[in-house]
């Protein structure tokens, strides 16, 4: 496999972008491949490479790449123009058709990042409680924007610290932290706080540390303690939103929260974010209310038009029962080479999301922590030899998308048993 020219690429990117990249995480090292087109299952580099593509833009092409009826849509909203800074009719009816898909939705805005949707529904929860502090878990991620960009030291911690450089320490001094599965820490905290405590915000499954899923009952208890004590619950489903079924993690698990972040795959692949809630919260939101939130492009008529798109599929063709079933069969098939090779590794997901852990079965970050990510990289060249491109960390999950033929489903697996060997 020859990958010269990203190589040649890469030596100029690296003088024009920050690591050569427009985001850290494609930031293979020592260089990453340059991608010249996709199609389907399938990614191809600027040398000619094919791989059979599990990153899938990290979560959003759940329908594959260049899908047909996306592209269809997209072209036909083009002829019409792109942007005009006025409302439209498509973004009424989408947002109609997630209010009908979440229960937790009422009202919603669109943005065009999960960054911005997760930002903008922590400012409506502290604006609708006039408190400050809010809990996410540790490893938790929910974008790139100040207040969330902390993790743990070690164990549960009080305060958080800036986990970037940039981010003056008073502005993370009301992020606290809690380990996912949980509930006794979480109920300890949401009491010592409550005071000053306006929500909780987690992955309800989650996607950016592994997968890791909650146990048992613990996203029922979340919901009595947050509810018992009236800090704001919030979901951010930007990865399990229309990804676990059309309503997300919170119809998979039977649990609603109070405010829900969509991102990712309601975009169709075009950019977009999506905060949504209980209508007195939501009615706090300009120019409806007093917390502010604006964008150029929110509600762009592109992105709407892609999301409806993705809507349709999903919903006509039922993807998520084929994903269901194409992943289950694909964890089983890895399960069994991880027994036969009798390897302390565990195989992790459901749904379209999977992952090898190389170590035992994680319940929470620190646990997550502690598997073999070195080895794990190795493993990932080794995958993309064989033309599989896994994202290229220990911490990221992989993906099938509606794409996904059997035959390739044979190939993942016989790479990863050709490989794990
Ligand atoms: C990707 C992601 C975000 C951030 O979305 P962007 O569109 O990259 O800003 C937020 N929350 C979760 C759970 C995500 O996976």
């Amino acid at each position: 496999m020859s990958l010269d020219k990203s190589r040649e690429l890469y030596q100029k990117a690296r003088t024009l972008l920050p690591g050569g990249v427009s985001s850290p995480v494609r930031a293979i090292k020592p260089y990453p491949f340059y991608t010249q087109s996709a199609s389907g299952s399938k990614i191809t580099d600027i040398d000619g490479n094919e791989y059979i593509d599990c990153c899938l833009a990290y979560g959003p092409n759940i329908l594959g790449h260049a899908n047909p009826n996306i592209k269809e849509a997209v072209i036909s909203q083009l002829d019409k123009g792109w942007l005009y800074g006025t409302p439209t009719e498509p973004e009424v009816s989408l947002a109609d058709r997630i209010a009908g898909l979440y229960p937790s939705i009422d009202m919603l805005r669109f943005v065009s990042t999960g960054t911005e949707a997760t930002m903008s529904a922590l400012r409506a929860a502290r604006g609708f409680t006039g408190k400050n502090k809010f809990i996410k878990i540790e490893g938790g991620f929910h974008g790139a924007h100040d207040a969330v960009l902390v993790k743990a030291g070690s164990g549960a911690t009080t305060l958080g610290k800036p986990d970037s450089l940039g981010i003056p320490g008073d502005f993370t001094k009301h992020t606290l932290q809690v380990p996912f599965n949980d509930i006794e820490t979480l109920t300890s905290f949401i009491e010592k706080y409550n005071d000053d405590l306006a929500a909780f915000i987690l992955e309800p499954v989650m996607g950016n540390i592994g997968p890791v899923l909650p146990e048992g009952d613990y996203l029922r208890e979340v919901r009595k303690v947050t509810e018992e004590n009236d800090v704001v619950l919030i979901f951010d489903e930007v990865i399990t939103g229309f990804r676990l079924a059309m309503g997300g993690a919170q119809e998979y698990y039977g649990v609603t929260p109070d405010m829900t972040t969509l991102g990712k795959i309601v975009g169709g692949g075009l950019p977009i974010g999506i905060f949504g809630g209980k209508k007195e919260i939501m009615e706090m939101v300009s120019p409806s209310g007093s917390v502010y939130q604006a964008g150029t492009f929110s509600g762009s008529p592109t992105s709407v038009a892609a999301g409806l798109a993705v809507l349709d599929v999903l919903e006509k063709e039922d993807v998520h029962k084929k994903l269901s079933a194409a992943g289950d069969d694909l964890r089983s098939g890895l399960s069994d080479i991880v027994a036969d090779l009798g390897l302390d590794y565990t195989v992790s997901g459901l749904s379209s999301m999977f992952k090898i852990f190389f170590g035992d079965r994680p319940l929470d970050y620190q646990d997550v922590l502690k598997c073999d990510k070195e080895g794990y990289i190795k493993f990932f060249f080794r995958m993309l030899d064989s033309g599989i491109f896994l994202p290229p960390s220990q911490f990221e999950t992989n993906f099938l998308s509606a794409a996904h033929t059997g035959d390739d489903l044979e190939k993942i697996l016989s790479a990863y048993e050709a490989n794990l060997k």
